[in-house]
């Protein structure tokens, strides 16, 4: 079979393979015990520590070959090293395997944390759709979807994925819309419907037109944006490497200071201060702190990812965690953007043929008051009567049929044509219409606030967001009865789309330094205001790339209240990652202080680095915001399942 298989894979630190490793360590302790406490020739102790430090070493010497020439700098790594063999030279063998064991005990749990991490984010996305059902010439033909492109037809049963975006153009079907979107929906779609991949068939077959490959389907982007963030670094973490590159060196000089210059100037034991030194390389061994932070937020963009809530990078995170303004843009955000026709007013002509020849000036326009107009229209508009279509971002459109000229679009837009409309003063969104330059009447349309977004603002205030606007190119009235359903104080009405730019631009500027203002929109001509904005998030139904690109966090439900959860989320990576960071620089600290006075040894530095890393580690799970128990949920069953179908 021609398979296509697009699993994610979430890039692993190389290090070699697990059961080796493990298989090293615990090799490594029974000999350790078995030389610490068999009484034989010191000689022969020695011999049997120096294979614990071989047996655990071959991973970190590789490491450091590997990115001590790359990163052209000493590393946690060689501190380790140096540290062994130091305590080798000085006739402390048993610490220096000691060391060695540690800190390759505490590489091995490391690595089985990232793993796990890695395989709830790639099971939650494992869509692997590997043929495609084509239809060609009316047959069925099986395609990887690799192979199918925009245009194409295919067919997709019930129980199947769906593997390619595309529109329905025959049958009718309930469907889940994916994984990706937090909880399942179940929706019903039927001709003309937009389906996304990764949703899954559920009751009747149907022949999607595919409107996107597979490289531009929504599974693809999302495994790459997924894939993205989980490698890029936070700015906690670029910080602590930063800080070990430099400090590396540092702390070897300071070492060989504290081992060989102080007791040779100053004629004391040599063995007695290199020990010291020694404790203090474990002290500044960063390792576990770089560890703990990289897998803070990779727990923490993992966790969200789970929920429907996709961070571009741990960058992201912490902008998010430090949100103290929220905008809304109106429609699509906090409203469903789908206009119902409340009330048409026409003059000197039916209400109908009204509604009708303003479906045909919003034809081609992608506004959800057009798409509304053109869909309450009582016939399909014919297109081959329009020509010289013009849209006016934020203000309307304008068509030419059968030689008329028909404008539709707000107060303003007619008003700059040199039509006065009767103003209407209620809450409703209006159209005004006017044909060859005459005022016609207008429609009044309204859509509904989101189900959750009342949730959405109360979250956002318990929270204690500060500020909490909304944007709209809509009336003031209309702006208002919006922002009082939902308690928002702070609204901004007739916008038109550069406005929004210029407004955003003076919120930003009254804002405190380390203050991030988070706008939230549909995707929908706002891509310039996602830009502008500390974290642009775009939320529900299909993102457009160009939304994709612009936005740095993508909500992949309809819920608004999901930017609180997302906030909540972000707040406590960042808390984790700080509380780590004091943890290690408190009670390390506190030991070379006590080192220094001579009162805490060597394998206090080294036992304190060791259990630091496993609290800090531990506690970076909790980014994930999940228990343990939501976490094995996700972890991989596949076994059971190949089985199932291996026995069908
Ligand atoms: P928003 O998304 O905040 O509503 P827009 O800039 O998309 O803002 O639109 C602003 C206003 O312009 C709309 O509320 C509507 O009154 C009017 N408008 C824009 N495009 C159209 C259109 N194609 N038909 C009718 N009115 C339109
Ligand atoms: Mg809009």
């Amino acid at each position: 079979m021609n398979s296509e298989k697009k699993k994610l894979k979430i890039p692993l630190p190389s290090v070699p393979p697990d059961l080796i490793a493990i298989v090293c360590v615990i090799t490594s302790v029974l000999l350790f015990v078995t030389g610490y406490y068999v009484p034989v020739a010191a000689e022969l102790k020695t011999f049997v520590f120096a294979c614990c430090v071989v047996l655990t070493s071959y991973d970190v010497i590789i490491d450091t070959v590997t990115k001590g020439i790359k990163e052209r700098a000493f590393n946690e790594n060689l501190l380790v090293i140096i540290a062994a063999v130091i305590a080798f030279l000085i006739g402390k063998s048993a610490e220096g395997a000691a060391v060695m064991i540690i800190f390759s005990a505490g590489k091995v749990a490391h690595r089985k944390y990232v793993e796990r991490s890695a395989k709830v984010i790639e099971n939650l996305i494992d869509l692997r759709p590997e043929v495609v059902n084509a239809v060609i010439n009316g047959a069925i033909v099986q395609m990887s979807p690799g192979k199918i492109k925009a245009g194409d037809t295919i067919s997709v049963s019930p129980g199947e994925l769906v593997s390619l975006d595309g529109v329905v153009i025959n049958g009718q079907s309930d469907i889940y819309a994916s994984c990706l979107e937090g909880e399942a929906m179940r929706v019903t779609v039927t001709e003309g419907s937009e389906v996304r991949s990764g949703s899954v068939n559920l009751t009747g077959v149907l022949n999607i037109r595919v409107t996107a490959d597979f490289d531009h389907s929504t599974i693809s982007r999302i495994l790459k944006i997924v894939e993205n963030a989980v490698t890029q670094k936070s700015v906690a973490e670029k910080m602590i490497r930063r800080f070990a590159r430099l400090f590396a060196p540092a702390a070897v000089a300071a070492a060989l200071i504290i081992g060989v210059a102080v007791p040779l100037l100053a004629g004391l034991s040599m063995s007695v201060w290199l020990s010291r030194a020694l404790g203090f390389l474990a002290v500044f061994n960063p390792a576990g702190l770089i560890a703990a932070t990289a897998l803070t937020y990779f727990a923490c963009i993992g966790g969200a990812a789970l929920k429907g809530i996709l961070f571009k990078s741990a960058n992201v995170v912490d902008n998010v965690a430090n949100t103290t303004s929220v905008i809304f843009d109106k429609t699509g955000t906090l409203t469903d953007g789908k206009y119902e026709i409340i009330d048409i007013n026409a003059y000197g002509i039916p209400d109908k043929r009204l509604l009708m020849l303003a479906a045909y000036a919003e034809l081609n326009s992608n506004h959800p008051i057009a798409r509304s107009i053109v869909a309450a229209a009582s016939a399909m508009p014919d297109f081959t009567r329009v020509s010289d279509y013009r849209e006016f971002a934020g203000k309307g459109a304008e068509v030419e049929i059968d030689g008329n000229v028909v404008s539709a679009g707000n107060a303003l837009f007619l008003t700059e044509l040199g039509i006065t409309p009767d103003i209407s003063q209620s809450e409703a969104s209006v159209v005004y219409i006017a044909v060859n330059g005459k005022y016609a009447g207008r429609i009044l349309l309204s859509d509904a606030v989101k189900p959750d977004a009342k949730k959405a603002v109360k979250d956002l205030h318990a929270m204690g967001i500060d500020r909490i606007a909304v944007f709209t190119g809509e009336t003031k009235e209309v702006a208002a009865a919006v922002a009082t359903q939902l308690d928002i104080k702070e609204f901004y009405a007739e916008c038109l789309p550069g406005d929004k730019i210029t407004r955003l631009k003076g919120l930003l500027e009254m804002q405190l330094a380390g203050d991030k203002l988070l706008f939230v929109g549909d995707g929908l001509d706002d891509a310039q205001v996602l830009q502008m904005a500390d974290a642009g998030v775009t939320i529900g139904g299909f993102h457009s790339d160009e939304a994709i690109l612009s936005a740095d966090m993508l909500v992949m439900t309809d819920e608004p209240s999901k930017i609180a959860s997302a906030i909540t989320l972000a707040r406590y990576a960042n808390k984790i990652s700080r509380q780590n960071i004091m943890l290690f620089f408190g009670v390390k600290g506190l030991i070379l202080l006590l080192m220094l006075l001579g009162i805490a040894t060597l394998w206090v530095a080294v036992l304190a680095d060791a259990c630091l890393t496993m609290l800090a580690v531990v506690n970076a799970m909790r980014a994930y915001g999940l228990t343990n128990k939501e976490i094995r949920q996700f972890l991989p069953k596949k076994k059971k399942e190949e089985v199932d179908m291996a026995s069908e």
